[in-house]
């Protein structure tokens, strides 16, 4: 079965309960959250009652709390080992894993990292020591590493940087990947031969490590770098490349999230996720 949702809010009234019942007005079975505002570092203590609730809400719906998904805030970045900033970086991430932990999230997508001058190499080791530190108390919850576009001094626009990272990391069964299709598309990867993407994924770093799938259209050619994502089917990937990847006999158990612009300040997620279970392009969306 498909298992599709797209970012969701998430407020400090209804936490999780909130955002399940965002996601359920869209016919999503799955969705995707930041634990506060994803630019600044105020966070809300986790109220258990809102989420038994939300839990219970759940299992009513067939819904699995595995399948949902945290995004880490993106003004951590592990990559730039200036020391205010990376202990920054460092705490921050670990109490979002808390975060986490306490309402029972098992995937967490993390942006690897921008060098922001220092050079790949020494991104790389500052990404795979921070994460070994952040780990060492971190029990449960897996970092997906996204595949990036390659906009400024990103590092992990590529399969060979996401490997590197991974190979450095001391516990191995709490890493692994989210792809984003538009970060792919601009960082390269040709999205109309999806089968041949995978393969390289697969020889690279290994089929079994993918675990999220970001489903975006984007508004630049292959390769330009740019990370502007589009509507489903408006971009340019298009609409029947994106189903190739959202039907993908090999992917059908990873939870594939919409992270599309709004369209006239409305969330598009209700008629996408319609369109795409119909398999039908709906070409009055803008
Ligand atoms: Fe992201
Ligand atoms: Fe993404
Ligand atoms: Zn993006």
């Amino acid at each position: 079965m498909l298992i599709i949702g797209s970012h969701v809010s998430y407020t400090k009234d209804k936490q999780l309960l909130g955002s399940l019942e965002e996601a359920l007005s869209y016919g999503a079975n799955t969705f995707m959250f930041y634990t506060g505002a994803p630019q600044n570092t105020k966070r809300y203590k986790i109220d258990a009652a809102l989420t038994k609730e939300a839990i219970l809400k759940m299992d009513e719906n067939n819904i699995k709390l595995e399948n949902i998904i945290v995004h880490a805030p993106y003004i951590i970045n592990l990559a730039n080992d200036d020391e205010n900033k990376y202990d920054f970086s460092i705490r921050f991430l670990k109490e979002e894993i808390k975060r986490c932990e306490e309402i029972g999230i098992k995937y967490m997508v993390l942006h690897p990292g921008s060098h922001v001058g220092l050079g790949i190499e020494r991104g790389i080791l500052n990404i795979i020591n921070a994460l070994n530190i952040v780990l060492k108390e971190s029990h449960n919850v897996i970092i997906l590493l996204e595949t990036m576009a390659g906009k400024g001094t990103e590092i992990g626009s590529n399969f060979s940087e996401i490997k590197k990272i991974i190979d450095g990391i001391d516990k191995e069964n709490l890493i692994g990947v989210c792809m984003d299709t538009c970060h792919l598309n601009d960082s390269g990867y040709d999205i109309s031969n999806f089968d041949n993407v995978l393969e390289e994924f697969d020889n690279i770093i290994g089929l079994s490590y993918l675990k999220c799938i970001h489903v975006n259209d984007s508004k630049n050619a292959c390769g330009m770098r740019k990370d502007r994502h589009e509507n489903i089917g408006y971009g340019t990937i298009g609409f029947d490349n994106l189903l190739k990847v959202l039907y993908h006999e090999k992917l059908e158990n990873i939870p594939k999230i919409l992270e599309t612009p709004y369209i006239l300040d409305k969330a598009p997620y209700k008629e996408e996720i319609e369109m795409i279970r119909l398999k039908k392009f709906n070409e009055n969306l803008k």
